[in-house]
């Protein structure tokens, strides 16, 4: 097979390479509008509905370079790209479950801007606002309400949260999109982590990359290195979206020291057979970023039309199971709805339980049992060195911390 290729998107008539290649360019000039979107795409009937009759329709919004890629390889409304971030009349029609939160993140909810769901991760809001507006979007009830950067009484609400609870050891930033921040807002907001001693790590969870690989920049590589271990959640669906500049967005990123990290999303018609995960897993893996999560796509309001069966996802895991390299197989995941957690499926490969253990055939066909010793558990004679870090990790949400060493936040 021939080496990996990573095709550039081609700049329209009329755009400057200069304007092009400028992100912030991109987010002024984003498609919002149904005219806007009439001037790359010729819209379907149902799509016109979408943008005629859904007063209730989720937030609109792509940028040019990703409205480009999406008509680059076919101009047909089935396009994989094209069903991500065009809306469709189908997300006004009812489903067979419709949730505005399904990850019943406002149960979890602190303060405006913070989630604290498991024990020592919160997620910390920054923004609500996104270059796009995914339509399987599993924050609608957050994502682009406002259209505002955070308030700075919101702002100060959430770290003080975060420097208080001193079991919290990461801080995802989260939104809408923290790369949508300028360099100065997110420096900022990194600077005023690290100065609370029990962030250990913080992740970054953004689409840029993919719909504006340009926002990659010198300046955001240094800010991410400086505030290290920082670590970079991409969200790439399918292997178009690896461009030259994508490509070249991530190769900045893994050289300037920030490792990366993908989620994809198993979309009905987007990414949904196992050769499209396979070719996006192992072009992420080639550019030295980990396929991390395969999630099920979440209930979301709206998008009946863009979720797969869960019989269907394990299908698709099934298949690459001993196919694809164990660091390009991501974990294939579904959040439990209303609050319930991440739980991880695999394929069951097991044929019985024994008395002295397990029977399994594996993916090729090959059965052997596993039997168990028949030692008594040995606990490990150190543990205790460990056991008050793993309470306070465990109670991390019950846990506050003495009220020193908050800082001081101005934004
Ligand atoms: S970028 Fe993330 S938060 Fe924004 S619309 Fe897409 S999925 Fe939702």
């Amino acid at each position: 097979m021939a080496r990996l290729v990573f095709p550039s998107t081609k700049i329209p008539d009329g755009v400057s390479v200069s304007e092009w290649s400028d992100w912030t360019w991109q987010l002024r000039r984003s498609l919002k509008t149904q005219a806007d979107f009439e001037r790359f795409f010729d819209l379907s009937m149902g799509e016109q509905s979408a943008f005629s009759e859904g007063k209730e329709l989720f937030n609109v919004r792509t940028t040019p370079y990703y409205a480009t890629l999406a008509t680059q390889h076919s101009r047909s409304s089935d396009d994989p790209l094209r069903r991500i971030l065009m809306p469709q009349e189908m997300e006004l029609h009812s489903g067979t479950q419709q949730m505005l939160d399904p990850l019943g993140e406002r149960r979890n909810q602190t303060s405006s801007r913070v989630i604290h769901r498991y024990s020592d991760r919160v997620l910390f809001l920054v923004t609500d606002i996104c270059s796009v507006y995914c339509r399987f979007c599993t924050r609608k009830h957050f994502t682009g309400q406002d259209q505002a950067f955070i308030r700075k009484d919101e702002y100060e609400k959430a770290l003080s949260y975060i420097s208080s609870h001193s079991g919290i050891r990461e801080v995802i930033l989260s939104g809408g999109d923290p790369l949508t921040l300028s360099d100065t807002h997110l420096e900022k907001v990194i600077t005023d982590l690290r100065r609370i001693d029990h962030v250990e790590i913080i992740r970054v969870g953004t689409r840029m990359p993919v719909v504006a690989p340009m926002r990659v920049t010198d300046s955001l590589v240094r800010i991410l290195r400086q505030g290290a271990p920082v670590f970079l959640m991409s969200h790439f669906n399918h292997p178009r979206e690896l461009t030259a500049e994508a490509a070249e967005a991530l190769t900045k990123l893994v050289d300037g020291g920030v490792p990366v990290m993908n989620q994809m999303v198993l979309l009905n018609g987007v990414n949904n057979h196992p050769a499209i995960v396979q070719a996006l897993s192992r072009r992420l893996l080639y550019l030295r970023v980990k396929p991390y999560y395969m999630f099920q796509c979440d209930p979301s309001i709206g998008t009946d039309h863009l979720r797969t069966s869960i019989d269907d996802s394990l299908e698709i895991q099934r298949e690459l199971w001993g196919h694809l390299s164990g660091l390009a197989m991501p974990t294939y995941a579904v959040d439990i709805p209303d609050g319930g957690g991440k739980t991880v499926l695999t394929p069951n490969f097991e044929t019985a339980r024994t008395e002295s253990g397990r029977r399994y055939r594996g993916w090729d066909g090959v059965e052997a049992d596993y039997v168990n010793p028949v030692g008594a558990k040995v606990s490990p004679a150190d543990a205790f060195l460990y056991e008050e870090e793993w309470a306070s990790l465990k109670n991390a949400k019950q846990n506050p911390a003495p009220s020193t060493g908050a800082p001081d936040v101005h934004i």
